[in-house]
């Protein structure tokens, strides 16, 4: 029923080897994706193919900047602001030893990700509605995680105080942005040192079977962070640390 030559190509390409099991989730996926998108806005892109390419590999080149090896280990990983799922669920059908929080400000979008997770039976994954900035002050999250990833959410000075915060000592935030990051990426330098991070390396490719050209932007944290970050009110929003 799908063609699969660019998915499995791309996976290749990417040293992924999946199950049989893994590909019947990531169809099913893709499936309830579309029949909800009908209803609500979950994504613009629709066409199996392109699906492939630009949801489901793209989340997985976080391999360009995490080894295979360290994601097959039970390492916590959040996904700021994870809209329809991406990158945190194809990255725990092809690694399924990770717990995946995912989490998003949308609850109607927290919804269909629990759905998701039913049906696709996976375990050790929490979906939490709510904004990373107020998870970012409760215990129960702060500094709790080892990868934080975040995809299509704002700005590097504005993310950045919306995933180190949960990023626990030791661990990355790791955002996914444009091939073009230098500006961002300079203008975030201090918020990336205010808030206990250090950047550690913009991994620069093109994802599998696309011209798209994609940095994945490595922030190891190193310190913790400063009690009075992550300020509310909309702040790392509306005046980041610059
Ligand atoms: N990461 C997904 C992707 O790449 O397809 C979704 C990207 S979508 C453009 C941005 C998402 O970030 C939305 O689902 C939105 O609700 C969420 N978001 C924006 N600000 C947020 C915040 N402060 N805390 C949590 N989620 C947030």
């Amino acid at each position: 029923m799908y063609n699969d030559d660019v998915l499995m190509s791309g996976l290749t390409e990417l040293g992924l080897n999946p199950t049989a099991e893994q590909i019947a989730q990531l169809h099913t996926y893709y499936e309830m994706m579309v029949a909800t998108n009908e209803v609500m806005n979950l994504t613009a892109i629709t066409e199996y193919e392109e699906v492939c390419v630009k949801h489901w590999l793209d989340s997985l080149c976080l391999v360009k900047a995490i080894s295979v090896d360290k994601l097959n280990t039970p390492l916590r990983l959040i996904d700021v602001g994870t809209g329809a799922g991406f990158p945190g669920i194809p990255l725990k059908i092809l690694f399924p030893s990770l717990k995946v929080t995912l989490m998003d400000a949308l609850g109607k979008r927290i919804r269909f990700l629990e759905e998701v997770v039913a049906a696709l039976g996976l375990s050790n994954v929490t979906c939490v509605h709510g904004r990373a900035e107020e998870l970012g002050r409760n215990t129960q999250y702060r500094e709790q995680f080892d990868l934080c990833t975040s995809r299509a959410v704002t700005r590097m000075a504005s993310l950045t105080e919306f995933c180190l915060p949960l990023t626990a000592v030791g661990g990355a935030m790791v955002a996914y942005k444009s091939q073009d990051c230098e500006e961002e990426l300079t203008e975030a330098a201090k918020a990336i040192r205010t808030l206990g991070g250090n950047l550690e390396d913009t991994v620069k490719f093109t994802v599998p079977n696309s011209d798209f050209g994609r940095s994945l932007i490595v922030v190891r944290k190193e310190k913790a962070t400063p009690a009075k970050y992550p300020r509310g009110g909309g702040k790392p929003m509306k005046s980041p640390i610059l």
